[in-house]
């Protein structure tokens, strides 16, 4: 039945860390995986949520199915937390707000429904470069990909006025996809007066924004600082379409806890929408799962809990922060005489490094420093006991 299936290329991230485990140098360094880790290279389960998982416990609670769409508090304090406890959005019933299978499944969710309903052409623009997974998301739901640019690969930085002059030329009514914080994988965001202007063409252009939010509160360690544009754009009056993740900002990678929700004009269309999105998921995957959104419940909800975690979310972006100084610091102290200033600029957890391919493959080769080919580094798996290590392996690659 199977002989016509032609073998895959291998996924282009996972594959680095397949690589990485077969490496014997004990330097070895894995800087290809988005998944943060402590300054002594491990994994992380936030305090917060283990405290979480034990108030659950003791609650006994059943395996019974969520609904369709999600739990019902873990959707409202989701929306909260993007727009804020006191969005007139929220309790004015405007958002529609379902439970995703993380941030993936919730921009799934949004692909799907887009590709049903949107009243323009199925076409997404995404920023160049994005997210690996961005196309296949919305090619597979049928919505259709082409790019704006964004970044800018002379100064590591946010092209502006490329990306003004690309979103003029978008026919009306395009659907735009925007990196709420943490741009991934360049790093690199727009500033706040940069985000109004770009509000104020996207509303002249009539385009439909949809924002990826997968790092609320782990770019700059603080959520409201984070969620800013989300926020700005909502208030602007933009109906957004908004997908949200778990996996970064609360350590939650495998337990799949994300949400996606619309902003709506009002709550007679927010019903209308809720309901073609239920019957848009069942087929998919039925309903979501349990565990994963009743530890964020517990989170959000609890007034200890929650502060707990914004200090730990804080702590994860300080580390990262302050391992991107060092990594700085000590190509300097190696007497790299290139500007490294864009590792410091670049927020959350990659840095562009600006590294290309050829040097890429060299680090991995002499070195044991694994990365993908475009010179993205995950600053999650750099640790002050390494930092000096990857300077000096860097340097000697692209002096
Ligand atoms: N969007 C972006 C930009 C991401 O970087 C990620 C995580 N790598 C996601 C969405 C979704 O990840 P997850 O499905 O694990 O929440």
């Amino acid at each position: 039945w199977w002989s016509h299936v032609a073998m895959g290329p291998p996924d282009a991230i996972l594959g680095v860390t397949e690589a990485f485990k077969k490496d014997t140098n004990p330097k070895k360094i894995n800087l290809g995986a988005g998944a943060y880790r402590d300054d002594n290279g491990k994994p992380y389960v936030l305090p917060s949520i283990l405290k979480a998982e034990e108030k659950l416990r003791a609650k006994n609670l059943d395996k019974e199915y969520l609904p369709i769409s999600g739990q019902a508090d873990f959707c409202k304090l989701s929306i909260q937390l993007a727009l804020g406890d006191d969005s007139e959005h929220v309790a004015n019933g405007l958002n529609v707000t379902a439970q995703g299978i993380s941030g993936t499944g919730s921009l799934r969710i949004g692909a799907a429904f887009l590709n049903a309903f949107f009243p323009g052409p199925k076409v997404v623009y995404l920023p160049t470069p994005s997210w690996g997974n961005h196309t296949p998301i919305f090619k597979h739901s049928g919505v259709d990909v082409k790019s704006y640019t964004f970044f800018d690969p002379k100064t590591c930085g946010f092209d502006f006025k490329g990306a003004l002059n690309d979103i003029n030329k978008m026919p009306e009514k395009s659907i735009i996809l925007l990196h709420a914080c943490a741009h991934n994988p360049t790093g690199v965001d727009p500033n706040f007066e940069q985000w109004k202007e770009l509000s104020t063409l996207i509303k002249k252009k009539n385009l439909f924004p949809f924002f990826d939010m997968a790092y609320q509160g782990f770019a700059s360690g603080d959520i409201t600082k984070d969620a800013q544009a989300v926020r700005y754009f909502v208030n602007e009056g933009h109906c957004i379409a908004l997908a949200q993740s778990y996996a970064k900002n609360m350590g939650l990678y495998g337990e799949r806890a994300g949400a996606f929700s619309i902003i709506t004009d009002n709550k007679e269309e927010a019903a209308k929408v809720m309901s073609q999105i239920k019957i848009l998921i069942r087929p998919m995957y039925s309903n979501p799962p349990l565990h994963g959104a009743r530890l964020v419940t517990e989170v959000l909800s609890d007034k200890e809990l929650r502060k707990q975690w914004l200090v730990e979310v804080k702590g994860m972006a300080d580390r990262i922060i302050s391992v991107r100084t060092k990594l700085r610091d000590n190509l300097k102290k190696e007497g790299s005489s290139l500007n490294w200033r864009h590792i410091t600029d670049q927020i959350g957890m990659f840095c562009f490094s600006g590294m290309n391919p050829d040097q890429v493959a060299r680090i991995t080769k002499d070195f044991s420093v694994f990365l993908t080919k475009d010179g993205r580094i995950s600053m999650a798996g750099v640790t002050s006991k390494n930092v000096e290590y990857l300077a000096h392996a860097m340097h000697q690659v692209t002096k």
